[in-house]
């Protein structure tokens, strides 16, 4: 049987309790031990998929095409294990689901309440992963913060849990801050005791409590904490803020979180762990050789989570190559004709980044056409591969208006169009084109030279695709499919040959990047980038000795 951690906050929202929860796991995962993470969220969306970026940032598609969180971005990315959609329930979903039981009869003539029928549900989903031997441990972070009314049926449900399950099943730990008041030079450890009280006053009482501090935390200060709030004092644990989120394994490992929840659980005979492969990336993270920089050119970036599993893969690649990878964000509704030079100066390379609607795309179809003209590395993704195919049928084909139907319903050149399965679809919640497809690479393509093999699999999420009307036209005047999906001939990557190194993708690879498996495509990106930069350093020095 699965033995189950929570992970709860308080005093504040983003704390980090999806890195927390990442680090945990990882080192029991370094331990031997076979885990999985999973997200409760409060809100009433029966998952993020309907929210635009800028409320919740990224939207993460996991391989079985669920739309979720971006935390499971980080659980995916700091274990190298796919998340499902099991991983990821919100209170709409448990609604949606007791709603349905109750329409089909189920709960036979009872009235249906919060408690129990929903916090039945709750905690029916909170045990799902652990009932088969496919897991040691389920760590299940709570979204919100302690107090909320909306997370209240949650904490209810992990109530129940903690008197229905043996003691040494369930570990409650509770992510808090510790402020430090420059005024005062001193750490206020209040807000904390407020936190813990008011989680405790709901009748949960929390194992362990990992404190969220700009300063060290002393002896002194960690049994003030332990007193006050009744834990043990080896169970408050520093969590300083950290230089990277990759550093917080470390960090936890140092402040012994893995053992005492593995104490508490009265686990026994787990390995040391091994953090090898983790190490050498971080010592490579910490310490690059050079540095490149790449434009992400977006709608939203004022909003760094937009783009959390692109910027993190940016990461996992620079790394692989040894150099830093610093991101140059560029609006792309303010990229002109007249300023695309100037506003792209500088850069190793182009990353045009997905989205939806009509926002901000010349700016993005400039920004391909500067690239693709320059020779500077180019990886374009969903929308970004779209306006490769708008860009080069506009410029070299000689379509003046074309465009995709998502923007354009009535271009003479719908070079972009509507997938046929997608034409009768009228709900928008769950119903694009989602996860894990196959995908068939041609020889001798710079995607070949990239994967090294001739079939993938990568994840989706959108409605248009190229349209395989023009194939032929593209093909003959220098862009390339080399990437097709074998059942349905869908185009899933274009590349220009002639370009040292122009790629655009239809599916999503930023979503399948790891610290411990980097996403091939990101890393030969950035070896592209490299090399331009390097090129261009040659080429400087020479003209300097020249004149
Ligand atoms: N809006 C485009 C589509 O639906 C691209 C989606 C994306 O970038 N994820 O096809």
């Amino acid at each position: 049987m699965a033995k189950y951690i929570f992970v709860t906050g308080g005093v504040t929202s983003s704390l980090g309790k999806g890195i927390i929860a990442a680090s945990l796991a990882k080192l029991l995962q370094a331990r031997g031990l076979k885990v999985t993470i999973q997200k409760f969220d409060p809100y009433i969306n029966v998952d993020p998929g309907t929210l635009n970026p800028y409320e919740h940032g990224e939207c993460y598609v996991t391989e079985d095409g669920a739309e979720t969180d971006l935390d499971l971005g980080h659980y995916e990315r700091f274990l190298s294990n796919y998340t499902s959609q099991a991983n990821n329930v919100t209170t709409g979903r448990i609604y949606q689901t007791v709603i349905n039981k109750e329409r089909a009869g189920d709960f036979l003539g009872k009235t249906v309440q919060v408690v129990p029928h929903i916090t039945d549900e709750i905690k029916r989903r909170m045990l799902l992963l652990g009932q088969d031997d496919q897991f040691d441990i389920i760590i299940t972070e709570l979204g919100g913060t302690v107090g909320d009314i909306e997370s209240l049926p949650f904490i209810e449900a992990v109530r129940q849990l903690q008197w229905e399950l043996p003691d040494e099943d369930l570990v409650v730990v509770h992510l808090t801050l510790i402020p430090y008041l420059k005024a005062a030079k001193e750490l206020k450890t209040k807000p904390t005791q407020h936190s813990v009280k008011m989680l405790s006053e709901t009748g949960v009482h929390p194992d362990i409590l990992v404190c969220r501090t700009e300063e060290p935390l002393n002896n002194d200060i960690k049994r003030k904490i332990a007193l006050f709030c009744n834990v043990k004092t080896e169970a408050v644990i520093e969590a300083m803020d950290a230089a990277t989120i990759y550093e917080v394994p470390l960090l936890m490992l140092r402040e012994k979180l893995d053992l005492i929840c593995l104490r508490k659980m009265n686990i026994t005979g787990y390995a040391e762990p091994n953090l090898d492969k983790w190490k050498g990336f971080l010592d490579k993270l910490k310490y690059p050789k050079s540095k490149v920089t790449v434009g992400l050119i977006g709608k939203y970036i004022e909003l760094q989570d937009a783009y959390k599993s692109i910027l993190e893969s940016f990461v996992h690649a620079g790394a692989m190559n040894e150099v830093k990878v610093e991101v140059v964000n560029v609006h792309s509704e303010f990229i002109t004709a007249e300023n695309v030079s100037e506003k792209l100066s500088g850069l190793d390379g182009l990353l045009v980044a997905p989205g939806f609607g009509l926002r901000g795309i010349e700016g993005k179809i400039i920004a391909v056409q500067y690239a693709r003209e320059k020779g500077l590395p180019f990886f374009g993704i969903c929308l970004g591969m779209q306006m490769a195919v708008i860009e080069f049928a506009r410029n070299i084909l000689g379509m003046k208006d074309a465009h995709s139907v998502e923007m354009d319903a009535n271009t003479n050149y719908p070079v972009i169009d509507i997938m046929e399965e997608q034409k009768k679809i009228t709900m928008m919640g769950g119903t694009m084109r989602l996860g894990s497809y196959p995908c068939e690479i041609t020889e001798g393509s710079l995607a070949h030279k990239i994967y090294g093999k001739y079939s993938i699999t990568e994840r989706h999420r959108h409605r248009y695709e190229f349209n395989n009307q023009y194939l032929d036209q593209f093909q003959q005047n220098g862009m390339v499919a080399s990437g097709i999906n074998p059942e349905t001939g869908l185009v899933e990557i274009v590349e220009i040959p002639s370009h040292p190194f122009f790629i655009g993708v239809q599916y999503h690879p930023e979503l399948k990047s790891s610290v411990e498996n980097p996403a091939p495509l990101f890393v030969s990106f950035i070896g592209a980038a490299k090399k331009y930069n390097e090129q261009l350093h040659t080429s400087v020095k020479k003209a300097a000795q020249v004149s």
